[in-house]
């Protein structure tokens, strides 16, 4: 079987879960990657069954999650961890979950995946227009929803399988403009766009790996009902 690891689940309404169930529907393993601020509630509701009926997969069974790994994709290695967000209660709590360091506890406990996933994206001014937007929300946007993905396949393409793929979500507010999906994000999705094509021309040559994107239609997902989506 498969092996996935899907980056960006803390609940069972995103694309993240949908993509995992799908996945594990198809006899993949299932690891996920979940966003450090988030990772309690999500194992606590998790261990508590909160998530047992959306867990029901075609055949009945449910989906089991091999491991949940804490991760900030902000943050390539510990080095890049600034003192205030080391000092956070709920960061200090969890160990390992910069980029890098998440791709080699993977290695460490399974060896290879073969499909890795993107769901994640975080725009801190998405309620700004891009007019009303400052430097800061711009980069915060394009540094979780756009680098975030060169640095997961940095940092995963070595222990992925020849013949593997990773998948991105992207939204069509990179083609047209969208009122609403400020602070940057339409330019954070433009940016994913291309770098899929670049990363698969690149991806493709060095591991034999596939590099796409899908653009989703809305979905009420936490994210966007958080910009009134
Ligand atoms: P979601 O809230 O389920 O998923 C976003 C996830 O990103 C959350 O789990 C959040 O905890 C995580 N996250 C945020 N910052 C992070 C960080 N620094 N490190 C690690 N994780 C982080 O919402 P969703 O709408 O399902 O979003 C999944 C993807 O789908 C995103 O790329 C989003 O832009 C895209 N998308 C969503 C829609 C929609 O209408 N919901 C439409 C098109 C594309």
């Amino acid at each position: 079987g498969k092996r996935a690891f899907i980056a960006g689940v803390a609940d069972d309404n995103g694309y993240g879960w949908a993509i995992a169930k799908a996945l594990a529907a198809a006899g993949a393993e299932i690891l996920v990657g979940t966003w450090v601020p988030a990772l309690n509630i999500f194992e606590t509701s998790l261990r508590r069954g909160k998530f047992d009926e959306s867990r029901k997969l075609p055949d009945g069974s449910l989906m089991e999650i091999t491991k949940v790994y804490p991760l900030d994709a902000v943050f390539d290695s510990p080095e890049d961890v600034p003192d205030d967000v080391k000092a956070n209660k709920r960061y200090a709590g969890s160990s390992n979950w910069t980029v890098k360091e998440v791709a080699e506890t993977v290695k460490n406990d399974f060896g290879t995946i073969d499909i890795f996933v993107h769901s994640l994206a975080n725009g801190p001014e998405v309620k700004n227009s891009l007019l009303e937007t400052s430097r800061k929300g711009y980069l915060a946007a394009v540094s979780a929803s756009s680098y975030s993905f060169i640095s997961l396949l940095q940092h995963f393409l070595p222990i992925m399988n020849p013949g593997g793929a990773t998948i991105s979500l992207t939204y069509i507010a990179s083609e047209r403009t969208i009122p609403g999906y400020g602070g940057g994000m339409s330019s954070a999705k433009a940016a994913l766009e291309s770098d899929t094509r670049v990363l698969a021309y690149e991806a493709g040559r060095k591991g034999k790996i596939r590099v796409n994107t899908i653009s989703a239609g809305p979905l009420g997902s936490r994210a966007a009902k958080a910009i009134g989506f």
